[in-house]
């Protein structure tokens, strides 16, 4: 079973979360609309290591920032959403 560290409650099963997206496909209001539109519709699906934005839908409900492998599934770290992501 897949577990991800939810940094209010702790280890749960991968079932209480609901994917989002890349971090690096979201938007802010500043942005121009070609940056909006590449961001949002072109976007890289890179193979191996990805800061992604996850919600822990069936237990706080709070969002986190999830460093995952997209060919092996391995979940590296789990961050609460204001914090910043190594590099
Ligand atoms: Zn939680």
């Amino acid at each position: 079973m897949l577990l991800i560290a939810c940094p209010n409650c702790g280890p749960r099963a991968q079932a209480e979360f609901t994917f989002e997206r890349p971090l690096a496909s979201i938007v802010t209001p500043t942005e121009t609309l070609p940056d909006l539109i590449h961001k949002l519709f072109t976007r890289e699906n890179p193979r191996g290591p990805s800061w992604e934005l996850w919600r822990h839908t069936y237990g706080c409900a709070g969002w986190l920032k999830v460093h995952r492998d997209t060919h092996s599934h391995q979940i590296s770290a789990a961050l609460p959403v204001d914090m910043e992501t190594p590099s």
